[in-house]
This record gives structure tokens, C-alpha cells and sequence, in this order.
């Protein structure tokens, strides 16, 4: 915080009353103010300090401070975001500098920090890759070509060329040191973009000025088994590059899988439809069901219905969170027998009599 003397700055005494102080500020701010000094960086330097003696004192809690302890600290209220960054001008009449948004002027001293040059994490990136069915259930290693930002090699992600540091630095107007607002917080920091030297070089000819570079890379990437569609698979640091020396971004691979002729698949479920003869189902039997695996034998119980569903134990996808299988659900479907002789017709009618059930009874009850 600035050590100034507030009262010297707006040349009051340190007894004049709060209008006295309005009507000295408002004459200096006239006098320094950047519309009316267009590249005068003294007068612009003067406008800010003035700027900030009249905040501290048209303050009264603000001035009682300052009287006391020679200094001024706005003290955190609510964080950053709590409140809007700017200075508190309420109750000042501006209409005397012509129309020229005053807020617009401010921010251009006060919020040297919304700079691009500031350090930022490289973006995550995304990138499709669509698999058979067969491929997500085993797993896929491929080489992938996608378009990423890298670090510009000519100017080390700095920015700027490395000939002649002769310019002065755009963002801090070669003071080396900018003024930031956080909240109501007022305090001054090293440059980002020059490091404070106050000097910059000309822009890198090779990123324009942006630190990074677009490239199409290669990466070799491995799908592990059991990925489904809208499965995303995080691969750290592949991202785009960070700003400044920041951490890249990472890249996801979302895969989209087709489909099978004759499995269905849910999470890491399969399902599939197998039919069997009446006699099987009347009298169990052992059979033969495809799984992704090849055969298996699945018994049939006495007494199987139709739309009966069976079990095969770990013969779905390989689960992505944990070392397990999915299942393999069967559902059976009862085929009758077209039958068109007179014989077994009569074994039909005989098996009728004994077995006189009616499907329909409950059917009446309701
Ligand atoms: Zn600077
Ligand atoms: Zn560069």
C-alpha cells in the first residue's frame, strides 16, 4: 500500500471537511485525467494517486484509519467474487469529464490482470474413437492423429523474441509493477508479462505473441477391455499446453461402440434370445449357447417355461472399475413341434388327458 500523504496529494489540510476534499479531488482529476492527457504516463501516474488518496479519504471509517495509522488497506470482504472489483465513487458527480466512460479508464489501470499472459492450464481435449464390438470387448491399442496447442519452441512459451528487450511492456507501461483490485482490495504486484523489468521484446514471430503453437501430434494409445459408448478414458498431459509454464490439460478418448448381430449388451451385461424344442423344455436337456467367448453348455431344467431367463456366470464385458465380468443372461424361447401326422397328433390329445391343467383359471378370479 502506497505511504503516501493523502492530504499532500489532494492539497488539503488534514482538518478540511469531506466537501472541501470532493471539490479538491475533482479539481485535480480534471486537471490529470488520461482523456485530457492522452500518452502522458505522469499524468496518468498523478491520476492514479490521486484517485486513490480520494478513495481513503471521502471515506470517513476509511479516513479514521489513515489518520490513525498513516496507511490504508482495504481489508478482504466476502473473498474475490464476493463484490464487484472497482472502486466505491458513490455519490461523485462525473458527468464534468465529458461523456468518456470512467469506468473504462479505470479498469484500464486496475485490472492488469486480465491478461491472456497470465499462467492458465492447457484446455482438455476430445477425441471420438469408434470400436467393433469385439474390439471393446477385448481391448484396443491404436495410434491416434489429433491436433493439439504445444509450447512455441522458438520462444519457450514466453511470447516474446528473445532479440532486444527494448520495448516498453504494454501491460504495465514500464513500471515493472501493476495495480489489481480483489474485491475491495487494492494492492500491487510484479508484472506478469514482463517480470517486472518494465521492458518487453517484440512479439515471437512463430506463436504471435501466444505461447503455444498448433500441432497434429501421434499418440499411442491403449483402450482398455470393457469400454462402452460414451466411455471417456483420460490420458494426463496430452491436452493442449498450459500457458506460461502451466500444467497442460489432459485428453479424453470417448469411445463409441458398435453393436452385434445377436448379443445385446447393457453396462457390462449381455443378453440373448436361444430357442429351444417343447421337449427340451418339458424335459430339460443339456444345450449349446453361443457366448463371446465361443460355446457353452447350458442346462435346461425340467420344466422350463418360455421367456425363462438363465444365468452364464462372468460371460459378459470386463467390468472398467473393478477385475470382474459381466453376466450372460439367456432368455429362451419354447418353439412347438409342427406337427402334421395323425400320430403324434394322438400322442398330443393323450398328453392332454393327463395333464388336464387350464392356463386361463386365474384368468375368471379377478
Ligand atoms: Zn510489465
Ligand atoms: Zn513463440
Amino acid at each position: 500500500m502506497s505511504n503516501e500523504d493523502y492530504y499532500r496529494l489532494l492539497g488539503v489540510s488534514r482538518e478540511a471537511a469531506a466537501a472541501e476534499i470532493k471539490k479538491a479531488y475533482r479539481k485535480l482529476a480534471r486537471k490529470y485525467h488520461p482523456d485530457v492527457n492522452p500518452g502522458d504516463k505522469h499524468a496518468e501516474e498523478r491520476f492514479k494517486k490521486i484517485s486513490e488518496a480520494y478513495d481513503v479519504l471521502s471515506d470517513p471509517k476509511k479516513r479514521e484509519v489513515y489518520d490513525a495509522y498513516g496507511t490504508y488497506s482495504d481489508s478482504f470482504r466476502g473473498g474475490a467474487g464476493g463484490q464487484a472489483p472497482g472502486v466505491d465513487f458513490a455519490g461523485f458527480d462525473f458527468s464534468g469529464f465529458g461523456g468518456s466512460g470512467f469506468s473504462d479508464i479505470f479498469s484500464q489501470f486496475f485490472h492488469g490482470n486480465a491478461r491472456t499472459a497470465a499462467p492458465k492450464r492447457g484446455e482438455d481435449l476430445e477425441y471420438q474413437v469408434s470400436m467393433g464390438f469385439y474390439e471393446a470387448l477385448k481391448g484396443l491399442q491404436t495410434r491416434i492423429t489429433y491436433a493439439r496447442r504445444e509450447t512455441c519452441q522458438t520462444c519457450h512459451g514466453k511470447g516474446q523474441s528473445s532479440e532486444g528487450r527494448s520495448r516498453e511492456c504494454a501491460l504495465c507501461h514500464g513500471s515493472g509493477r501493476v495495480t489489481q483490485m480483489k474485491g475491495r482490495m487494492k494492492f500491487t504486484t510484479t508484472c506478469s508479462q514482463c517480470g517486472g523489468s518494465g521492458r518487453a521484446g517484440k512479439a515471437c514471430g512463430t506463436c504471435q505473441g501466444e505461447g503455444r503453437v498448433s500441432i497434429t501430434d501421434n499418440l499411442e494409445i491403449k483402450i482398455p477391455p470393457g469400454v462402452q459408448t460414451g466411455s471417456r478414458i483420460r490420458f494426463a498431459g496430452k491436452g493442449d499446453a498450459g500457458v506460461q509454464g502451466a500444467p497442460a490439460g489432459d485428453l479424453y478418448i470417448v469411445a463409441t461402440v458398435g453393436s452385434h448381430p445377436f448379443f445385446e449388451r447393457t453396462g457390462d451385461n449381455i443378453y440373448c434370445k436361444v430357442p429351444i424344442t417343447l421337449t427340451e423344455a418339458a424335459l430339460g436337456a443339456k444345450i449349446e449357447v453361443p457366448t463371446v467367448d465361443g460355446r457353452a453348455m447350458l442346462k435346461i431344467p425340467q420344466g422350463t417355461q418360455h421367456g425363462q431367463k438363465f444365468r452364464l456366470r462372468e460371460r459378459g464385458f470386463p467390468s472398467l472399475r473393478a477385475a470382474t465380468r459381466g453376466d450372460q443372461f439367456v432368455e429362451v424361447k419354447v418353439v412347438l413341434p409342427r406337427i402334421a401326422d395323425e400320430r403324434s397328433k394322438e400322442i398330443l390329445r393323450e398328453l392332454a388327458r393327463l395333464n388336464p391343467e387350464d392356463p386361463r383359471q386365474d384368468l375368471f378370479n379377478f
